[in-house]
């Protein structure tokens, strides 16, 4: 899971980095009310996971709460790399002297965290590490036991630092790897970390990814998902255990796998339906499992149809029929449903739905076929 810079700055305070006071707003005039509130000169800058706001735009000066409300009028609603910016952080803007570039991150091949610092951060990294990549100094970590300090100071002399930095850069780089620890991140990048007149070093931007395989034992994490999951149906199939995507369709679809989901969907599109979702119930699913899909998928309102597909492997066709089975009871399924089963127990679970009074088909062809059919007839209706 990636980061707004808003909720990577959030981490990064939690572990005593020095970042600039800063709101976030979510229309011009909640923006020119945080600059007032702030006072003096702000920083607009628009709040997407993409990098290289900077350059596209997304970064604003703004001298007074008129120009920072003029700025966010801009900088709302603007796509940088294809995604719309629907939130600014304001924050109190900086006096920079010089620009470093600091992060941790997971190099696989390695197996280890590296440690990466420069005195030339800044908006054009890339361009520095392409054309001068001595001047950007790495240090591979011991997972076990972090940075230490023959480490630090080695990254610190290679990069011709001042050596005056060295004990508050020391402090800065051990917070971040806390941070990278702690909150289980697989980057935590501060570009840049800015050096003032006055001589403080201060986080201006944040970049965290968090290793979404420690979730579940993350709780932190809960408060800063609400705001990345927007759609709540999402949120409840997240909450669930459940790879869920909600499209614009009418055809709910449940499969179980990846791969088989997708399939599914280019499918019914061949048979000229719509999707309404993605919903993959993922491997070994209970009958219980498929009773929360079914859930999800009918309490979208824009579903008039749904079609179950499911290749039984470790998912045994029984479990599945008896989950259909339940939660028709349940919740009433008051749309046409297609169910195709195929693999492990399919003939008990074919059994189970006909006894039942839901007829299986016998392709995933077929059954799209079917449910296109059937919406369309049901529609005309
Ligand atoms: P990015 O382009 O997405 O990496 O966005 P950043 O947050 O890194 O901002 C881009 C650039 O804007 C920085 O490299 C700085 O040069 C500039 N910038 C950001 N905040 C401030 C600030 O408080 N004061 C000044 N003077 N410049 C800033
Ligand atoms: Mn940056």
């Amino acid at each position: 899971m990636r980061l707004l810079e808003h909720q990577g700055k959030a981490l990064f305070e939690k572990v005593g980095l020095s970042v600039p006071s800063g709101e976030v707003a979510r229309t011009p005039a909640q923006a020119q009310a945080c600059a007032e509130k702030l006072g003096g000169t702000v920083v607009v800058k628009a709040q997407v996971l993409a990098g290289g706001r900077g350059k596209a735009g997304g970064v604003k000066l703004a001298r007074t709460p008129q120009e920072a409300r003029a700025h966010a009028e801009a900088i709302l609603g603007m796509r940088i790399k294809g995604e719309r910016v629907q939130s600014v952080l304001v924050t109190r803007a900086v006096d920079i002297l010089k620009e470093f570039y600091l992060s941790i991150t997971l190099d696989r091949a390695q197996r280890k965290p590296v440690l990466i610092f420069s005195t030339q951060g800044g908006v054009d990294i890339e361009e520095v590490a392409r054309t001068h990549p001595q001047a950007i100094a790495r240090c591979w970590l011991d997972p076990l036991l972090g940075p230490s300090a023959y480490q630090i100071r080695g990254v610190l002399y290679e990069s011709n630092v001042d050596q005056a930095l060295f004990k508050p850069l020391h402090a800065i780089i051990l917070k971040l790897y806390q941070a990278f620890a702690h909150f289980e991140a697989t980057l935590v990048e501060i570009n840049p970390l800015a050096l003032t007149p006055a001589g403080e070093l201060l986080t201006l931007d944040a970049k965290v990814i968090l290793d979404d395989d420690a979730a579940f034992r993350q709780r932190e994490r809960a408060t800063l998902g609400e705001e990345a999951a927007q759609d709540p149906l999402e949120q409840k199939a997240q909450q669930a255990g459940l790879q869920y995507v909600k499209l614009d369709g009418n055809i709910g679809i449940i499969g179980n796998g990846a791969g088989l989901v997708m399939s599914t969907l280019d499918v019914v599109q061949l048979a000229g339906g719509k999707p309404a979702n993605f919903l993959d119930i993922g491997g070994g699913a209970t009958a219980e499992v498929m009773g929360k899909a079914l859930g999800i998928v009918l309490s979208d309102p824009q579903v008039q149809g749904l079609f179950v597909n499911i290749f039984g492997g470790i998912t045994r066709g029984d479990e599945v029929a008896k989950g259909l089975i339940a939660a028709r009871q349940r919740l009433g399924i008051h749309v046409p449903m297609v169910v195709r089963l195929t693999g492990t127990n399919e003939a008990e679970g074919r059994k189970l739905l006909q006894a039942a009074g839901i007829a299986p088909v016998a392709s995933m062809e077929e059954g799209a076929r079917q449910i296109v059919d059937d919406v369309t007839a049901m529609i005309a209706k």
